[in-house]
């Protein structure tokens, strides 16, 4: 079966605890302390692997675990490091906290290697607690613990056009006649489960990646039939080509259709519902000479909305041309920045345990908030502050972290000024 989506469970290894033991050696009443300390826990690690294009594999292996590093030993024994667990997915994937569905990583562009959880380190031996009132020290440090997670994986495919339309519309047909992919093609409904790539190769113009989005009907939007699985993968693409049957030869209304299919997206996400669209007017060599021309009666409704609507027919190739070189142009017109989700949730500080994760203080000579510790420093490490979404995770994080809370009770007052490393901010309710 394919599969878009898996849940699995991932686990770092822990550290190995630091050992407690003394030199024996002949002659030598009471040696110093020589215990060794532990081995660093194995990390998780998700590579891009290019030649995956499922999540298949994630449906028979749903837990990964790393290496525990092993204990320190006698004689200032190391305990080894625990083997990092290296995990391949598609480039595409998307990888969420799987119980808020956050994204933590995206797996595409560039980054193609990402460390999702590390390893906890190794404690140190006793060697390290000698000092010269205390010689025979038995505390040695334990190893940091393991840290897990459940993680959502979800493939969206990147391509830089998607087909939209009803089921049987001729997606499938036109993928294959403008591109190497070789989908099913079939008269009934729900042949097509999985999306489609194809890549379209055109003389004189940049050629583009086309995804056949399957199974988006009425009510996709809400989950009902298979669409809503579907919808993912036209999180990234920049334009919609919308197929319709223009010769209504199942009966069908090409115009409520386009309308029922755009209001499907506009449930599920406004965003993507305003993406440029064309219209491919599909099946005309099916349409019989009559009263109006079922195309004319598409091209009045859409065009004085800026739609494109173009004649085709994707059995003969009529119109097909037309319609590609068109879909470049407007292509050249677009941003060329790929669609990258970003980062929401922060395992490091989420699941890390920090002795003392913070501190909020009132500077008297500055007359400034301070707010420090480890757990801001690793905060604003991750935290793009220049867009938007980063900053709504930074207000959050002083909120649900208590540290709002904190400074009022330091009688902190409207335009007093925080600081944290070096970044200053005036405070507003
Ligand atoms: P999809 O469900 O949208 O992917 O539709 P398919 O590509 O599987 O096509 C459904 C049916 O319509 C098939 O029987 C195709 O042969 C037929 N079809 C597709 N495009 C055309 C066309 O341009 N003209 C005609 N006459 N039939 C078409
Ligand atoms: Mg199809």
């Amino acid at each position: 079966m394919f599969a878009d989506r898996a849940k699995i469970y991932v686990k770092s290894g822990k550290g190995g605890d630091g050992h407690v033991s003394f030199r024996r050696e002949k002659y030598v009443p009471n040696g110093g302390p020589d215990g060794g300390d532990g081995g660093h826990g194995g990390s998780v690690i998700f590579e891009v692997d290019e030649g995956l294009n499922t999540l298949t594999d994630f449906r028979h292996i749903r837990k990964y675990a790393a290496q525990n590093g092993e204990e320190g030993g006698k004689k200032n024994c190391r305990g080894k490091n625990g083997q990092d667990i290296i995990i391949k997915v598609p480039a595409g994937t998307v990888i969420k906290e799987a119980e808020s569905g956050k994204v933590i990583t995206d797996m595409s562009g560039d980054n193609k290697r990402v460390v999702l959880l590390t390893g906890g380190r190794g404690g140190n031996g006793n060697q390290h607690y000698a000092t010269s009132t205390m010689q025979a020290p038995k505390y040695a440090q334990p190893g940091q613990p393991a840290k897990e997670l459940e993680l959502l994986l979800e493939l969206k495919v990147i391509a830089d056009v998607g087909l939209v339309g009803f089921p049987n519309v001729g997606k499938s047909t036109f993928l294959s006649r403008v591109t190497n992919a070789r989908p099913k093609i079939a008269n009934y409904h729900f042949t097509t489960l999985n999306p489609n790539l194809g890549v379209v190769d055109l003389d004189d113009a940049k050629g583009f990646v086309i995804a056949d989005i399957p199974g988006l009907i009425e009510g996709a939007s809400e989950g009902i039939g298979l669409g809503h699985e579907f919808l993912r993968h036209i999180e990234r693409t920049k334009l919609m080509i919308h197929i319709v049957d223009a010769a209504s030869t199942e009966g069908r209304d090409p115009i409520e259709d386009i309308y029922a299919i755009n209001k499907e997206l506009e449930l599920y996400n406004p965003e993507i519902a305003s993406r440029p669209q064309v219209i491919a007017a599909n099946k005309i060599d099916m349409i019989y000479e009559g009263d109006e021309s079922p195309v004319d009666k598409i091209k009045k409704e859409f065009e004085p909305k800026g739609i494109k609507v173009f004649p085709i027919s994707a059995v003969s190739g009529q119109g097909v041309k037309e319609l590609l070189y068109y879909v470049s142009s407007l292509l050249d017109t677009l941003e060329d920045t790929p669609i990258i989700f970003e980062q929401e949730y922060f395992p490091e500080l989420t699941l890390t345990d920090f002795d003392e994760p913070f501190t909020v203080t009132y500077d008297e000579e500055e007359d400034e908030y301070v707010v420090e510790g480890p757990k801001i420093e690793k905060m604003l490490g991750y935290t793009n502050l220049e867009s938007e979404k980063g900053f709504v995770f930074f207000q959050n994080f002083l909120r649900d972290n208590g540290i709002l809370e904190q400074l009022e009770a330091l009688g902190i007052g409207e335009g007093d000024t925080v600081r944290m490393y070096g970044l200053s901010f005036d405070y507003y309710k």
